[in-house]
């Protein structure tokens, strides 16, 4: 059997593992249920290019009835992209959630000016971290954590994520070279709507530090001290709002920099255009993977093709500059290329 990713020596039984914490995921899911786009977008952008489940022997005909099973419901019971089995062992589960449901008391508390969250730094180092890492080691994010780094993070997490809360090593964590060496910036929307668009994603330019959307917050996570990427790119218009905040480091209060939704609304509508790139990418391999499976010449549908399906795609008004739902993908591709099927 696998060991654990975390502890390395007991075995991975846990199955259903949450690579998000679950009380942030909901947040975000809830959303999904209502605008599935928009969670999509933030994340998983590469769902309709990954596994598209038609063989080559697939007819043109049948092709609407494939493309039937590719439903999300389908796609969310094949496997869902945030919780995956035999990465950790139930005592390691058990550590990860002892943390986050530390952690999630403080989404409670809000304020218009810079505000301690409630738990400690140490608490919100372990928490960051464990969110961080997980995301890193699942993969499926673009996130860009090194070996080593992750090693760190391992280290880190293993040696002081407690199994009771009482047991906390606040005198370890305190003299703790590797510790010491991290720091982060936390921001918040505090005003957020139910219905804005969650985003869950790295950016992808960021390294110094690595700067997460998930859910309302911006994370800055760093290892030394290294916030230099914050000077010179820019992260989706809020550099400012980010130099201004303060740095979190071990065994202090954690503060958290709030932010308004007209920020919030403008680093959204950033993402979106950034996502679009990456969509569009996406949507044209999903389209060359349609193509041979129904047997047509070469491995890529003629590019005229595919600009009729966009075409078709964006016809409603609506829609434009927004990512679209697998139904109406679905239902542009079949119509286009029921024109052209022999
Ligand atoms: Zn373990």
């Amino acid at each position: 059997m696998i060991k654990c990713k975390l502890c390395n020596t007991k075995n991975a039984d846990k199955k259903g593992s949450h690579i998000v914490p679950h009380f942030l995921l909901k947040r975000i899911e809830n959303i999904e249920g209502k605008t599935e786009r928009d969670y999509e977008l933030g994340f998983t952008i590469e769902k309709l290019n990954s596994k598209p489940h038609f063989g080559r022997s697939v007819q043109p005909e049948e092709l609407e009835e494939t493309f039937g099973e590719i439903s999300d419901e389908d796609i969310e019971k094949n496997k869902h992209p945030l919780i995956v089995d035999n990465f950790f062992c139930k005592d390691c589960e058990n550590r990860f959630a002892l943390i986050e449901s530390e952690y999630a008391k403080t989404i409670e508390k809000k304020d218009t000016s810079d505000y301690e969250s409630g738990v400690s730094s140490n608490v919100g180092i372990l928490f960051w971290a464990s969110v961080i890492w997980r995301i890193s080691i699942n993969g499926e994010s673009g996130v860009k954590l090194t070996p080593e780094q992750n090693e760190k993070l391992r280290q880190i997490l293993d040696c002081f994520l407690p199994s009771k809360l009482e047991e906390i090593d606040e005198k370890g964590i305190k003299e703790n070279g590797l510790i010491k060496s991290i720091s982060y910036k936390l921001l918040r929307c505090i005003d957020c709507k139910d219905d804005d668009a969650k985003w869950l994603i790295f950016h992808p330019e960021f390294y110094n530090p690595l700067c997460l959307l998930i859910d309302e917050y911006v994370l800055c996570f760093c290892f030394d001290d290294n916030f230099e990427d914050i000077e010179n790119k820019d992260c989706l218009g809020i550099n400012e709002k980010i130099k201004q905040a303060p740095i979190n480091k071990a065994d202090s209060r954690e503060i958290i920099k709030p932010f308004d939704n007209v920020t919030y609304k403008q680093m959204a509508s950033i993402i979106v255009e950034k996502a679009k790139d990456v969509y569009l990418e996406g949507l044209y391999e999903f389209f060359d993977n349609i193509h041979v499976a129904a047997g047509g010449t070469g491995n890529k549908m003629p590019s005229e093709i595919k600009a009729e399906i966009l075409a078709e795609l964006t016809s409603d008004e609506k829609k434009i500059g927004r990512k679209y739902t697998q139904e109406d993908i679905k239902n542009s591709t079949m119509k286009i290329m029921k024109k052209y099927a022999p």
